[in-house]
C-alpha cells in the first residue's frame, strides 16, 4: 500500500458554499460585530469621487482631501470646468493628486451637461453597473460603492481585506482574482444581507483575520477551511 507523506497532501479542492453555510458565517460574524446598518447617501456622484480618492489612500486622508474639495467647488460642474491644477490642489491631502484630478474631471465630462447619476437608483442594477464601470478606471469595487453606499443596491464591494477574509473562510477560491471573487460573493449572500456581510467581513479583517491571523482568537476557525488546513499541516508537519 502507497501511503502519501504529510507533505504531500493537499488542501481539497474548492466548492460553492451552501446557503446554510453562508448563513452559519454570516450569524458567528454578527455574534462577533453585530448588524450593521445601511443609511444610504443618495449621492451616487460623492459616493463615486470619495470611492476614487479613498483608493490606496486612508479614510481620514481621503475624507480630508473630500471635503476640501466640496469647499473649493460646491458643484460637480465646477470641479469638471476647473483648471486642473486647482482641483490638484484641492485633493492634495489625500495623495496621487496628479493622476486622480485629470481622472476625476474626465468622469465627470461623461456625466453629461449637468453631471448625473441619479438615475441608477431605479435602472436596473445590471445597466447601472455596466455604465459605471464604462467610465475611466471605475472597477468592481468602484462601481459596486457607489450602489450599495449611495441607494442601498445589493452590490457588494470587494476590498482588500474581502479577498483576503473570504478566500481564507472558502468564499470563493483563495486565489479568486476580484472579478471572479465579486461575482461569487454575488452569487452566494442574499441581497438582504449584502451590506451586514461588506461591513464584517472588513472588520473581521482588521482586527482579527488580518495578514498574518490570530485564528485562536476566531469564533469562525472550526468553519474555516483555511484554518483546518493549518492545523493538519501544523499537525503532520513538523517545524
Ligand atoms: S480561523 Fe483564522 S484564517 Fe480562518 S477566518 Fe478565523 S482568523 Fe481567518
Amino acid at each position: 500500500m502507497t501511503t502519501t507523506s504529510p507533505k504531500q497532501r493537499e488542501s481539497k479542492p474548492w466548492r460553492r458554499p451552501t446557503a446554510r453555510r453562508v448563513r452559519a458565517i454570516r450569524e458567528r460574524l454578527r455574534e462577533m460585530y453585530g448588524v450593521p446598518v445601511n443609511r444610504p447617501n443618495r449621492r451616487p456622484i460623492d459616493e463615486l469621487v470619495l470611492t476614487i480618492l479613498s483608493q490606496h489612500t486612508n479614510d481620514r486622508n481621503s475624507g480630508r482631501a473630500f471635503a476640501a474639495l466640496k469647499e473649493r467647488f460646491p458643484e460637480w460642474d465646477e470641479v469638471r470646468d476647473a483648471p486642473v491644477a486647482e482641483v490638484e490642489d484641492a485633493i492634495r491631502p489625500g495623495g496621487l493628486a496628479q493622476q486622480r484630478a485629470p481622472r476625476i474631471q474626465t468622469i465627470l465630462r461623461e456625466l453629461g451637461e449637468e453631471p448625473n447619476l441619479d438615475w441608477t437608483e431605479t435602472a436596473p442594477l445590471e445597466e447601472s453597473r455596466a455604465y459605471l464601470l464604462s467610465l475611466p478606471g471605475v472597477g468592481r469595487k468602484t462601481a459596486a460603492c457607489v450602489l450599495l453606499f449611495s441607494w442601498g443596491l445589493p452590490d457588494i464591494p470587494v476590498d482588500v481585506h474581502i479577498h483576503r477574509v473570504g478566500g481564507r473562510l472558502g468564499l470563493f477560491p483563495e486565489k479568486a482574482s476580484l472579478e471572479r471573487a465579486h461575482d461569487e460573493m454575488l452569487a452566494l449572500v442574499p441581497s438582504a444581507d449584502v451590506y451586514e456581510f461588506h461591513l464584517n467581513l472588513i472588520q473581521h479583517g482588521r482586527t482579527i483575520c488580518r495578514p498574518k491571523p490570530r485564528c485562536g482568537e476566531c469564533e469562525l476557525r472550526r468553519m474555516c477551511p483555511w484554518y483546518r488546513d493549518l492545523d493538519h499541516r501544523e499537525s503532520v508537519v513538523p517545524d
